[in-house]
């Protein structure tokens, strides 16, 4: 309705330190609830040539300032944010879906640092320098921003890995057009308004919202974009790398898991329990780094979902506003279905559904019926080839298997396309870096999960992507 329509949310494009309305605008819905409440601008061609003309124009400068003056707006970035963290995890949390919990703790609190980590990174890049005595020569290596750079990010962490991708780049000199998933675009229109206070530059971060489709194709065929850094699914990174060939563009592609767990008979159950449920259904199990296949040793198989599944069953599924929630709404409708199919083929193929979708009711608050919720999922007795055990699921589902002996679960570990995290559970240190090593893996946790320093590069081995962030890798 008209009355209903007034109180929507309107976000506009940010090009040149301006915010510019769009012709055209995509519903965004808030997926706790099944209402739209949000219009996100509907870029094509035209809005992203200007932003690509306001990065470029705002280049020659902002490229020349010193790493010390980067590093200060970036800081003053960061510290803006911070100031009004509240306000962002509650956006992000309506926004997403995720609970406000984790908005608070995890999203913001890391777009804050992904700001002061490069501020503070770019101040200590040094470059290789070899002296060729004999012939009295000094070769040296020179770093340079690339020009404008695209950024294309997914809807599960939507401050977070935007400017997981922003501060490098700006960092060392580049001026981006980014574009935030139109499922999530909230929080990075939040961040637009602080730009000018921090003292970025008009041009130095422009803002395209829409949808992959148009805006974000725009950007990958531009050809004054040089650089396209993309996180999101690795069937969208083929298109770009398609797209994006004629051009021969620098890509860094961080894109999908079928991240596995594998606990052996020795592991400290009293801490694998809590981090295997947390890392396979926090947020909603929508994190790339989510665990998805779990193999447990023949001798603790029993007792390991006996409790596994006892515990999962205390998560609080619920409005994500509601501060003692575990986990929230998934992104959409079109998702939650997908999720639920899965769930549905694992039981057509004789899969054991031991609780969550299909199993377990979920109670609803009122106001939450239309939401898009389904409980903490977890399945047994899977087959390998299974697409359960094959696919990036990506909701609050985890299949959970036995084997016998090391060499066949480092071989069945392997046994999938993708490569991006696994982690390791045994008291044993000789056989936790022993399997780390050969796992096809772009990181392994040993006897943890989700901790991690900037400094290390991130990224995935195959169909996980290509490559590295963090510190001089990003
Ligand atoms: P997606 O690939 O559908 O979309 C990601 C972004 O790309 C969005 O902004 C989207 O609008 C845009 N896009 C879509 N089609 C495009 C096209 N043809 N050209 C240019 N841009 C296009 O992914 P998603 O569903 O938003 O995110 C979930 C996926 O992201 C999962 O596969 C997850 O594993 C992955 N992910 C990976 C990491 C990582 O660091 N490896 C982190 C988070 C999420």
């Amino acid at each position: 309705t008209m009355a209903h329509s007034k109180a929507l949310l309107v976000l506009e494009n940010f090009i040149g330190g301006k915010f510019v309305p769009c012709s055209s605008y995509i519903d965004s819905y808030n997926p706790s609830t099944g209402d739209v409440y949000c219009r996100v601008p509907d870029s094509g061609k035209e809005e992203v040539e200007a932003a690509v003309k306001a990065a470029k124009d705002a280049f020659p400068i902002w490229s020349s300032k010193s790493p010390l003056e980067r590093s200060q707006i970036l800081n003053k970035l960061a510290d803006l944010i911070e100031h009004e963290l509240e306000a962002f995890a509650q956006a992000e949390s309506k926004d997403q879906g995720k609970t406000i919990k984790f908005a608070r703790t995890v999203d913001i609190p890391r777009a804050v640092y992904n700001f002061r980590f490069f501020a503070s990174s770019i101040l200590h890049h040094t470059t290789e320098c070899t002296e060729m005595a004999t012939m009295g020569c000094v070769h040296y290596t020179s770093r340079a921003p690339v020009g404008v750079a695209g950024l294309i990010s997914p809807w599960n962490l939507p401050l977070y890995l935007l400017t997981w991708k922003i501060a490098p780049a700006i960092a060392c000199g580049n001026t981006v057009v980014a574009k935030p998933s139109e499922m999530t675009s909230v929080t990075a229109w939040m961040m637009c308004k602080l730009l000018e206070k921090a003292g970025v530059p008009h041009g130095v971060v422009n803002v395209v919202f829409g949808t992959g489709a148009k805006a974000g194709e725009a950007l990958v065929c531009h050809p004054d974009v040089p650089l396209i850094s993309f996180t999101g699914s690795t069937l969208t990174a083929q298109r770009i790398t398609e797209k994006s060939a004629p051009h021969c563009k620098r890509l860094s592609l961080e894109l999908g898991g079928k991240n596995p767990a594998i606990v052996f008979d020795d592991a400290d159950l009293t801490q694998c329990i809590p981090t295997t449920l947390r890392s396979s259904f926090a947020n909603q199990g929508e994190i790339c780094l989510c665990t998805s296949r779990i193999f447990v040793q023949r001798g603790i198989y029993s007792e390991f979902l006996k409790r596994f599944v006892a515990e999962a069953k205390k998560w609080k599924v619920g409005n994500p506003s509601d501060p003692t929630v575990d986990m929230g709404a998934l992104i959409s409708k079109e998702h939650l279905e997908k999720v639920r199919s899965y769930v549905k083929k694992a039981q057509a193929e004789g899969a054991r559904v031991l609780c969550g979708e299909g199993v377990d009711s979920l109670a609803l608050p009122t106001g939450n019926q239309k939401g898009y919720f389904m409980l903490p999922t977890i399945i047994a007795e899977v087959k390998d080839e299974s697409c359960c055990m094959q696919e990036e699921i990506f909701g609050p589902v985890t299949c959970v298997v036995s084997f016998d002996t090391e060499e066949e679960v480092i071989g069945r570990a392997n046994s999938v396309k993708y490569g991006l995290a696994a982690t390791v559970w045994s008291s044993n240190v000789g056989r936790v870096h022993r399997v780390a090593q050969r796992l096809q893996s772009g990181l392994v946790w040993t006897n943890c999960w989700l901790v991690r320093d900037l400094n290390l590069p991130f990224g995935g081995m195959k169909a996980s992507g290509i490559g590295r962030e963090g510190a001089k890798d990003s």
